[in-house]
């Protein structure tokens, strides 16, 4: 089913995990890409060895001058025609990330638009990335400040947004004069591979060396050895929060830098204000929308007395109507899980949910039969819950929506939407000023992202991407996220005959 699209992306011949550019190797263990989409097998993908992970690293380090010498505007040009090949390749890119993932074919197009948009950002931004300049106490002194590239950019990622997530990061990192080396999630390795394929294309075409893009393929162990590699600069990992808590207490032990993008427990508040219609929407597509796999899915509504009734019989009845089947047909609502792994968690949240009390509305099933042979099919469910329950203050990564009420002002709404560890995503659904202000201000969501009268999920580039508490406080993506890609220098020149010191200290000798 999917060897068109493979052919096209020059991809059927490949088994090796490890690349540098156009060299390709890998001498480790073979993992198996299956699809949750019909459970068919798509290739098999030698892993990264500690031998290949060392050669690849060897050469990002011998490729850093060469990418890092090249004007920052020409850095961007290549970026533009990355860019250029992807608008060429979306279909079949987008059709492989939905059957090796199982996102629906249109989520799948709309994660390559993504790169294609992330990259027209970092061309623009390849003119720019800017210091600020500042008056100096000093007579004939001028201040400023510059950014340089870091060196090599280590980037880490996860299944569910197997090309985009690489891609925020590449084209802010390769524009800002790194190099970079990326391990995507072992469950999605044909993803990346197609990835490092058109990029190398690029850099090829420009008589570009080896090393400026490699990826390597494998389980944690691979994520563990750049984590503890002094080499690279900058890890940028994105993942869940236990994956994040190992990784920052790696790096920080060498002292270096991290990025982190993990888990996220979002909630809707919905008050007596809101435009219930569009509420219902919002609550449906962030909740079931990639199967309940998006780091920004809706997990809770958090909604009022007065209008409880009303979204809670709305949202069951909403849920009669889902279609669950191959994401490949657009007719379907909701795909697959990402493997069996993931149904087990989804089945032992539904009954932690039952053993602390809570009430499910919309029972849960696994789905069996025709069209659902990847046992990866689940059907979305609906619970009554309390807020501090153990089950509903952890990230499930299903389509499991949560409903808790709220009965006084705004502040509980949102004193509850901030009881969680995790801190991504958060909107209000209100026609009401004074609460959509009050759920912005610093009394307000505690999250990186707070949205007014659209859902928790589905973020556009240009902003900052990110999130706080257990979340990991990275931000990537649009505004000023590619100054951690950079390392800042403060530069005082002086152009007097004289020396005179900062803070008027008198030096005589
Ligand atoms: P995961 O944490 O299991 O794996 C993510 C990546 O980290 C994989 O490549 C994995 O091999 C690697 N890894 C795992 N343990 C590691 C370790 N100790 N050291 C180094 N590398 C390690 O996550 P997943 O199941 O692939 O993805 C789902 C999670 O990702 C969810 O929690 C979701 O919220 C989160 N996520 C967050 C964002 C964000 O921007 N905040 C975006 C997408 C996904």
């Amino acid at each position: 089913m999917i060897n068109e699209e493979l052919k096209s992306l020059g991809i059927e011949n490949h088994h090796k995990g490890t690349s540098t550019g156009t060299a390709w190797f890998g001498s480790g263990d073979r993992i198996e890409s299956r699809s949750p989409v019909d459970g068919k097998s798509i290739g098999h993908v030698s892993c990264t060895a500690m031998p290949d992970y060392e050669r690849a690293i060897t050469t990002a380090l011998s490729a850093k001058s060469a990418w890092s010498n090249l004007p920052a505007p020409n850095r961007g040009e290549v970026v533009r025609q990355f860019g250029e090949k992807l608008r060429l390749h979306k279909n079949e890119l987008g059709r492989l990330v939905s059957y090796e993932m199982g996102k629906s074919y249109q989520e799948g197009l709309g994660e390559v638009q993504e790169m294609i948009d992330i990259c027209d950002f970092a061309v623009g931004l390849s003119r720019q990335l800017y210091g600020f300049t500042m008056h100096s106490e000093r007579p004939a002194h001028r201040m400023y400040e510059q950014y340089h590239p870091l060196g090599v950019v280590g980037i880490i990622s996860a299944f569910n947004f197997p090309v985009a997530v690489w891609a925020w990061n590449a084209a802010l990192a390769l524009v800002c004069g790194n190099v970079i080396i990326w391990k995507g999630s072992e469950k999605t390795p044909l993803c990346s591979i197609a990835c490092q394929k058109l990029l190398t294309e690029v850099l090829t075409a420009n008589h570009l060396p080896e090393g400026i893009s490699s990826i390597c393929t494998g389980s944690a162990d691979v994520g563990r050895w750049m984590a503890e590699d002094a080499r690279i600069d900058l890890i940028s990992a994105t993942g869940s929060t236990r994956m994040g808590k190992q990784v920052a207490a790696t790096v920080a032990t060498r002292l270096g830098k991290s990025l982190l993008e993990l888990g996220g427990n979002n909630a809707i508040i919905v008050t007596p204000h809101a435009d219930l219609k569009m509420t219902i929407m919002a609550a449906v597509f962030g909740a079931v929308g990639t199967a309940g796999q998006r780091c920004t899915s809706t997990r809770r509504l958090i909604i009022h007395e007065d209008v409880y009734e009303h979204v809670r019989d709305a949202l069951t009845s909403a849920y009669q109507q889902l279609k669950i089947g191959t994401p490949l047909d657009t007719e379907n609502h909701v795909g697959p899980l990402i493997d069996t792994d993931a149904v087990k968690h989804y089945l032992s949240a539904l009954s932690e949910i039952k053993k602390e009390g809570g009430t499910l509305l919309v029972e849960g099933q696994v789905l069996q039969g025709e069209g659902y042979e990847s046992n990866c099919y689940v059907k979305p469910a609906i619970a009554e819950v309390e807020n501090h329950y153990a089950i509903v203050q952890k990230e499930t990564f299903a389509p499991i929506l949560y409903l808790i009420k709220y009965r006084g002002e705004v502040s509980e709404a949102i004193a509850l939407q901030n009881a969680v560890a995790q801190g991504l995503s958060s909107s209000i659904m209100t026609n009401n000023l004074q609460e959509a202000e009050h759920f912005l201000s610093h009394r307000g969501s505690d999250c990186g992202i707070a949205n007014v009268n659209i859902g928790t999920s589905g973020a556009e580039i240009g902003g900052a991407f990110g999130g706080e508490k257990e979340t990991g406080g990275g931000r990537e993506s649009g505004s000023d996220a590619w100054k951690a890609y950079m390392r800042r220098q403060t530069n005082t020149i002086n152009y007097s005959n004289t020396l005179p010191l900062a803070q008027g200290i008198k030096f005589n000798f």
